[in-house]
This record gives C-alpha cells, sequence and structure tokens, in this order.
C-alpha cells in the first residue's frame, strides 16, 4: 500500500503500476467532496513521489465509478467570494493537470456512471476503459452550472466542439456504446474483462507499442477547428439551446461560449476561462433555484422511502370510471406492474379506456421502446368490467367517476359494500371536500383523496389528500402505490382546491381584475410566458376549460369568500355564459383551428373583445412589471398561506407541487423560492402596494414577520 485515506488507497501492482482506488469507507458511492479532493491531492502527490512506477491506474471499488461533485456543498461554496471560489477551481485543477502530465501511461476503469466531476477525473487520464452497463455524462447544467473540473476543455478536445456541447448542454448520462462511438471510450468489456483490459493498454504503452503522448496531446492542445467548422458548430448550438432550454437557463449557452472563447487556448488559458465561466452562472438566482429543486425532489423520495415502513401492500387497485382519468389511472397502474381492474357503468367508456392504453402501448412498440409480448402482458393485466363485484378482492381502489357529489356518495358507499374490510378507498374529485365524501362511509380512516393530473401518464404529481379521519395507514400506502406506479406523491390536507388548485385560482382571480381595470389579456399572456409560463393565463383558462375553471371559481368563492369572492362580472362569467369553453369548444378567449397537423393553433378573434368591452370601462397599458406582479402576487401569497396553516407540510412540497402540478416555471424554484429570491420584505411591500384590490393581496401573518427579520423559506 502505497497510501491509505478514508476514500483513496494506492496500491503498487505486481507489474509495477499504481493503481489508485476509490472506495469510500461510509458511503455506498463515491462522490467528489472537499475531502475526497484533498485525498486525492495527498494520494497524487505520493505517487508522483514514488520511483519505478510504469502506469496508473483509476478504479471503484463501488458499484459506480464516481456520481459527481458533492452537491450539498454547492450553495456554500458558490456563495464564496469570487477570489476564493476560483482558488478552489484551481485546487481541482491542479490535481487532474498532474494526473494528466504524468510521465506514464493512465487509464480510468469505468465500472460504472461516471457523472460530473467524476467523469472529469477520468478524462484527466489518457485512456478509459468501460463496461457495458457503464454511464458517462456532465449533468452539469441541469443545476444551472457548467462542467468546473475541466470537462467543457478536455472533452471538446478529445471527442470534437460538437460532440461535446451535446453531451454538455443536453446534461445527459450517455452509454457505453455512445461512449465508444465518439472517443470517449477507448473499449467496452464485460466487467469481469475490465481489470485486464485496462492493464492490456498499460502494458501496450510501456512497452512501446501504444501512444499515450498521443490521446493525451489531443486533450492538451487548442481545439483543432477551421474557424467556418467552429462558427457552425457553436452557432448551431446556440440556437439548438434557444429551442430546448429557452432564455432563462443561462448555463447551457454559458457552456458553448466558454469552449468557444478557449478553443486556440492552451490548457491552462482554457481552464480559466472555464473557471471564470461557471463562477459567472454559480453566483445566478437560476442556479441556486435548480439546486434547491434538487434538494426538494431528494426530501420527495426520502418520504416516499419512509411511507414504505407504515404501508400495506397493493398487489392489485381498482378504478372506478374508465373515462379521461380513469381510463389514464387505469394505463399508469399496469404499465408499471400493478394489475387493475377499470370498472364503468357505460361500455363504451371501457372500451374508449382500453383503446387509449393499445394507443399508448402501440407508440411505445413502433419506438421499439417495448415489445409486443410486454404490451399484451399489460393490456392483459387491465381487466375492464361493468360488474362492480369484479373489484372484490382489490388492494386499493380510485374513484374517478363524475365530479357530481351525489354520485360520488353514492358509488363510495357502493364501493365500502363491496371490498374487503382492509382495503383503501380514494377519490380523484379535483373539487369536492374529502371530508364531506368520507360521510359515505363506514370507516373513513381508510379513505383519502388521490388528486391525479391529466394527462395522467405525462403528469408527475399525485396530490394525496388527507381528511380529518384519514389514518396513517391509509396514507403510508397511497403515497407508496402512487410511487409504486411511476408518480410523486405529494401529500396535503383537505380544504377548497386542495394545495394545487386553491393556489392556481388567485392567479386566476388576478387576471380577471388585471382585465377589469384596462388590460390587453394577450399581452398578459405574453408577459407571463416571458415570465417562464408554459402558457400565459388566457390560454391556460382555454386550455383547462372555461366551464372547469368557472365550476372551481365557485368553489374557491364559497371556501374562502373573505379573499376569492367578487360580486362584480367577470370576463370568466362572461364567456361562461356565453358557452365559450375554451379549446373544447373552439372558442374562448382565444379561437380555435386545427392546423395542417390536426394541432390545435390558437387565433385572436374580435369577437372576443365585444365581451372584454363589457368588464372595461376603459383600456389601459400595464407595464410588465405590473403584470407580474398583479397576478403572481396572489398566487405566491395563498402559497404562503397554505404553508402557514399547514395544508402543505413543507416550503419543499409547496414548490415541488407548483412545478409538477401547475409547471410553474423552475428556473425560479416554485413560489416560495421566488419570494426568497425577490426578498420577503420586497415582495411584501410589492403585495402592499395592490392592497386596494382586495384581500387576495394581504400578506398572511409569518410571511409578514419573515418580511420584518429578514428569515426565508429555504
Ligand atoms: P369523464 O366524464 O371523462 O369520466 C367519468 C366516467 O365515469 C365516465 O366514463 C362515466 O361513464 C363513469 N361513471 C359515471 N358513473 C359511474 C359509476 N357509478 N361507476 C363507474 N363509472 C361511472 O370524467 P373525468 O374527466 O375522467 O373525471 C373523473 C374525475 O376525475 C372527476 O372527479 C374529476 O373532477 C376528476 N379530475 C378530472 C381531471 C380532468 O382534467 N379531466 C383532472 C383531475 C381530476
Amino acid at each position: 500500500m502505497i497510501f491509505q485515506g478514508n476514500v483513496i488507497r494506492v496500491e503498487k501492482t505486481e507489474e509495477g503500476f499504481a493503481e489508485l482506488v476509490l472506495d469510500a469507507k461510509e458511503s455506498k458511492v463515491n462522490i467528489l467532496n472537499t475531502a475526497t479532493l484533498q485525498e486525492l491531492r495527498s494520494a497524487v502527490d505520493t505517487i508522483k513521489k514514488q520511483e519505478n512506477i510504469k502506469g496508473l491506474l483509476i478504479s471503484s471499488a463501488k458499484e459506480s465509478f464516481i456520481l459527481g461533485a458533492d452537491i450539498n456543498e454547492f450553495i456554500a461554496k458558490f456563495e464564496l467570494p469570487h477570489d476564493e471560489l476560483l482558488a478552489n477551481l484551481n485546487f481541482t485543477h491542479s490535481i487532474f493537470n498532474d494526473i494528466e502530465d504524468l510521465p506514464y501511461a493512465t487509464v480510468t476503469m469505468l465500472n460504472g456512471d461516471a457523472l460530473g466531476g467524476g467523469f472529469e477525473l477520468a478524462l484527466a487520464t489518457d485512456f478509459r476503459v468501460m463496461t457495458n452497463k457503464a454511464k458517462a455524462g456532465l449533468p452539469e447544467v441541469n443545476l444551472g452550472i457548467i462542467p468546473g473540473y475541466g470537462g467543457c476543455i478536455r472533452l471538446s478536445r478529445l471527442i470534437g466542439a460538437e460532440n461535446a456541447l451535446n453531451w454538455i448542454t443536453s446534461g445527459k448520462s450517455q452509454p457505453a456504446d455512445v461512449a465508444l462511438k465518439v472517443g470517449v471510450a477507448d473499449s467496452i468489456v464485460d466487467s469481469a474483462l475490465l481489470r485486464e483490459s485496462a492493464f492490456d493498454l498499460l502494458q501496450k504503452c510501456q512497452l512501446g507499442k501504444l501512444d499515450f503522448h498521443h490521446n493525451r496531446d489531443i486533450k492538451k492542445s487548442p481545439l483543432s477547428l477551421r474557424p467556418i467548422e467552429g462558427t457552425m458548430a457553436f452557432e448551431s448550438a446556440k440556437g439548438m439551446i434557444m429551442k430546448v432550454a429557452g432564455p432563462h437557463y443561462p448555463a447551457p449557452f454559458a457552456a458553448v461560449e466558454a469552449i468557444e472563447k478557449s478553443a486556440h487556448m492552451a490548457r491552462t488559458e482554457a481552464l480559466q476561462v472555464e473557471a471564470a465561466t461557471l463562477i459567472q452562472v454559480a453566483k445566478t438566482d437560476v442556479c441556486k433555484a435548480l439546486v434547491g429543486l434538487f434538494f426538494n425532489g431528494q426530501a420527495l423520495k426520502k418520504i416516499a422511502v419512509a411511507a414504505q415502513q407504515l404501508a400495506r401492500p397493493v398487489k392489485q387497485s381498482a378504478v372506478l370510471g374508465a373515462g379521461i382519468m380513469g381510463g389514464g389511472i387505469s394505463y399508469q397502474s399496469a404499465l408499471k406492474g400493478i394489475p387493475v381492474v377499470m370498472r364503468d357503468i357505460a361500455e363504451a367508456a371501457l372500451d374508449l379506456g382500453m383503446s387509449e392504453a393499445t394507443k399508448q402501448l402501440n407508440r411505445s412498440v413502433e419506438k421499439g421502446r417495448m415489445t409486443p409480448a410486454g404490451m399484451a402482458k399489460i393490456l392483459g393485466s387491465i381487466k375492464p368490467t361493468l360488474d362492480m363485484s369484479d373489484i372484490k378482492a382489490v388492494d386499493l381502489v380510485v374513484e374517478a367517476v363524475v365530479e357530481n357529489p351525489k354520485i360520488k356518495l353514492a358509488v363510495l358507499e357502493e364501493v365500502e359494500n363491496t371490498v374487503d374490510e382492509n382495503a383503501i378507498i380514494t377519490s380523484n374529485t379535483s373539487t369536492i371536500s374529502i371530508d364531506y365524501l368520507s360521510t359515505a362511509l363506514k370507516k373513513p380512516e381508510r379513505f383519502c383523496g388521490m388528486h391525479f393530473f391529466n394527462p395522467v401518464p405525462l403528469m408527475p404529481l399525485v396530490e394525496i389528500i388527507r381528511g380529518k379521519s384519514t389514518s396513517d395507514e391509509t396514507i403510508a400506502t397511497v403515497v407508496s402505490y402512487a410511487t409504486a406506479i411511476g408518480k410523486t406523491p405529494i401529500v396535503v390536507n383537505d380544504c377548497p382546491g386542495f394545495l394545487v388548485n386553491r393556489v392556481l385560482f388567485p392567479y386566476f382571480l388576478g387576471f380577471n381584475l388585471l382585465i377589469r381595470d384596462g388590460a390587453d389579456f394577450r399581452q398578459v399572456d405574453k408577459v407571463m410566458e416571458g415570465f417562464g409560463w408554459p402558457m400565459g393565463p388566457a390560454y391556460l383558462q382555454d386550455v383547462v376549460g372555461i366551464d372547469t375553471c368557472h365550476h372551481c371559481i365557485d368553489v374557491m368563492e364559497e371556501g374562502f369568500p373573505e379573499r376569492m369572492k367578487f360580486e362584480e362580472t367577470s370576463i370568466l362569467d362572461l364567456l361562461y355564459e356565453a358557452k365559450r369553453f375554451g379549446q373544447k369548444n373552439s372558442k374562448g378567449f382565444y379561437h380555435y383551428e386545427p392546423d395542417a397537423k390536426g394541432r390545435l393553433t390558437k387565433i385572436f378573434d374580435e369577437e372576443i373583445l365585444g365581451f372584454i368591452g363589457k368588464v372595461q370601462s376603459q383600456t389601459k397599458e400595464f407595464s410588465q412589471e405590473e403584470v407580474i406582479a398583479r397576478l403572481m402576487v396572489p398566487m405566491c401569497l395563498e402559497v404562503a398561506r397554505c404553508l402557514e396553516e399547514g395544508i402543505v407540510a413543507s416550503a419543499a412540497e409547496a414548490d415541488m407541487s407548483l412545478i409538477m402540478g401547475l409547471g410553474f416555471p423552475k428556473f425560479r424554484g416554485g413560489a416560495l423560492r421566488y419570494i426568497d429570491t425577490v426578498g420577503a420584505d420586497k415582495f411584501c411591500a410589492l403585495a402592499d402596494q395592490y392592497a386596494h384590490l382586495g384581500a387576495l393581496y394581504e400578506v398572511p401573518d409569518r410571511l409578514r414577520t419573515m418580511s420584518q427579520d429578514g428569515s426565508k423559506y429555504f
């Protein structure tokens, strides 16, 4: 043993090679945190001092290679003053450069995933041998940063600017065959042959049969690009990023610019460009928000894992109603391996449910993601039926019949009389109180809401609504079932609109007031899309359905009259009365017509001005800031209120619900993160500016205190 640390050991092999093994003692995975980098520094210094070393092998004793830098350290690190952060990066560069400059050949054995900093370490060696299950990638842009341990520089020189830009700006992990094709990997072998193959490379170099200097020189020399090639690669990457990531995500652009700017520089200078660019993006609010989302996601995973302790197994489920939602939920359950009884009262609904599932699966087969046999198995695990007694033996029921309280009460009562006494019963209602529905049951403790979003296969969120009598075991079982069928569950307490709709409608009400006060709805849509929403509020209401929104507003008005009830007629009322229901009947705020491919396209139609004229006494120009404030303030305040009232347990869960359920702009991190970013004091001052518009703009108590004591949600 040449070196022994907590994570790294270095041994000398019989053949005279040094083998640096990453094997973190107290963790299942290797991570490049500060302590590991310090150990790596010492290990490399030790190796450099050794005499008679003929080659270096870097390997991992874990299932994966190295999963990247330690994200837990990011926020504190990124807040360091510029020079300290730069010194930090240069420290790692010095280690990787030393590895790259060793006087003998170096090879990394990628036995499993090599991500971020882990992959950048592998790029510092002359060769990389991969197993076929290993993946390599630079996921930094997903966290709002760029690779900062030499990844931008070394990868672009190794595989060319175009390939490297594709890897870096997509942030995706790449399978071994792709790595081999582009030249990241020198060979792919079975796990059992990995070591042998790595040794073979070192031996060939030692015997002069293979020139490791050649590989090394490519990485250390400027990019070999003719100006025209460079312009094409960089400009087309920028165009692609604009299309895919959009203007709100600075990191992918920054990566292109770092590579472009450093293309003609030698290693040291080029690494400085990369470091300066990383520091720039690491200090943005977008980076903070995206790193925050990563932690929110981890928190949700922990909740789901904890639920498993108390959950009852769900081996068979049932869905009542085979409509838009019921069909989707049945498909999703079957797709993820939990057989489902799909019950409806109409044969036609069952047929439609099955044909929709068949269509979805056919698409997977066509794309080569599923075999016909796999498809048949999934379809075979959905049992369509008209007969209620078929649900007798299921462990969990999702009621998804029409949104009518009387029908739901009757259906739930019948369900309880049919299933086993331990079966869990849930409702997919979007507006009816869970406590009210539970009155249909003799055992309300086994009942809760399970609110899926439309379209079920695409929308990740499921709101799980705890009623007053719901037991912990019921919640745990439903959380586990939702997780098992590939969804992200968030538990909330019962209230009108639950969490997601409760915070969406204040936004729509803010929109109604803005239209009343003279705004042009097209401008409002444009501004809110510019803010980062996938669609503006008028368009969104057309997509959801003007009738559905109108019904929800009734529920919200009744639930929160002090904030959400407005006596005057709104634009939504007028469109509803005129049966302009939005996309579903081709007319709402906009007019809808199918394009050449049959997709509905929105068109401005003068007819709408007649309706607008009835609620507006005058037209008025609003600045972008004002439009944003008048819509975002009521939404964010309602989220803050839900947290204060305990409707949702944590800021992380609240923000994730908005991102997954409403398409809240990810780069802003969610509503509460947005308040943090603006600053609670400034945010409250903004809300106060609009106090004259009503209680919708009233700041709840805890947020007011936060604005005074400077505390934050995150
Ligand atoms: P839908 O009208 O498409 O489907 C309802 C189905 O229930 C119909 O097929 C109907 O035949 C069936 N049905 C009626 N009575 C029944 C009974 N006694 N037993 C079994 N089946 C019965 O409605 P949907 O859009 O799928 O909505 C279903 C539920 O999901 C509602 O509670 C709705 O509020 C909720 N939801 C809908 C959406 C959405 O966007 N559509 C989103 C979230 C939640």
